[in-house]
């Protein structure tokens, strides 16, 4: 038995369209799952797939905004009659605002409690909504995976990105009660786990640790790189080796676990 088959895989991931979804896509599709990703909007649903289609014809898309409940039942029905069964969700739409992160001349006082919920709305509910209806769909098999995105915000303070913290420790705790809650349930098949990568340079922090003009680190990238082990940012594709462990049956003892993908940082007192 190969414990890392992914042939006859249906893998979803939410905010495919996005840099880490859409690197995840890539390399699960090259590694013959198929894949369907989900965002919420028409061209970057549209664009990712042109891309995607390169490698593999075992791709579908779909315009989902994972915070509508109606709009994940209506895809989750489209899928299953498409598919027959959905064996693995990965939760990657996510993503933090300007006014839930303490600028550079700000304080807590200053930050913008409706951005703080809209960011805990997205990568919060953003996950559990999609856990909960497609979660469905695995029980209904006994099977399935979830997977969720955590981050270094969740287990201590990483200075100004206040909203994504808060958020990203809930997702650890949904991933545990979740984890929990559905082996208890409905048994072994059902299991729920999260990454945490470290520092990757993306949409969301680009601002944070790159200076626009110059191209060099910001003091907080250099900080970053000084508290990382490995000394450097990690590459988008380090994600896909604990991806593809976390989906496949070489993980099936493994359950409501968060795992660091990071260089090392979360181990390190900085000391
Ligand atoms: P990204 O912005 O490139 O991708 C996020 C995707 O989610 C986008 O395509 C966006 O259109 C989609 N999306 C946003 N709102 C949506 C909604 N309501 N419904 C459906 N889709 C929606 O971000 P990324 O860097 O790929 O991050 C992906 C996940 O990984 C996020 O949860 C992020 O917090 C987490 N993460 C990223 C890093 C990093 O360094 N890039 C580090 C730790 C965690």
């Amino acid at each position: 038995m190969n414990l890392f088959e992914l042939e006859n895989k249906v893998i979803l991931i939410t905010g495919g369209g996005g840099v880490l979804g859409g690197q995840m896509a890539k390399y699960l599709l090259s590694n013959g799952a198929t894949v369907i990703i989900l965002d919420y909007k028409d061209d970057i649903v549209n664009s990712a797939l042109d891309s995607l289609n390169k490698i593999s014809k075992k791709v579908d898309g779909f315009v989902c905004n994972v915070l509508e409940e109606k709009s994940l039942q209506e895809v989750s029905d489209k899928i299953i009659k498409k598919f027959n069964k959905i064996d693995v969700l990965i939760n990657a739409a996510g993503g933090n605002m300007p006014g839930a992160t303490i600028g550079v001349d700000q304080t807590i006082f200053d930050v913008n409690i409706e951005h703080f919920k809209k960011v805990v709305d997205l990568n919060l509910f953003g996950s559990i909504l999609p856990a909960l209806v497609f979660g469905k769909e695995m029980v209904k098999n006994n099977k399935g995976v979830i997977i969720n995105i955590s981050s270094m915000t969740a287990q201590s303070a990483v200075t100004r990105v206040v909203g994504y913290s808060a958020s990203k420790a809930a997702i650890d705790n949904f991933t545990k009660w979740l984890s929990t809650e559905l082996a208890l349930k409905f048994g072994e098949g059902l299991r729920v786990n999260a990454i945490a990568p470290g520092f990757f340079i993306g949409n969301q922090n680009r601002d944070l640790l790159i200076n626009k003009e110059t191209g060099a680190y910001t003091d907080r990238g250099n900080t970053i790189i000084q508290n990382t082990p490995m000394k450097r940012f990690g590459e988008e594709e380090e994600l896909n080796g604990t991806i593809h462990f976390l989906c496949t049956e070489a993980s099936k003892f493994v359950t409501g676990v968060v795992i660091p993908i990071d260089g090392g940082f979360s181990a390190f007192s900085g000391v």
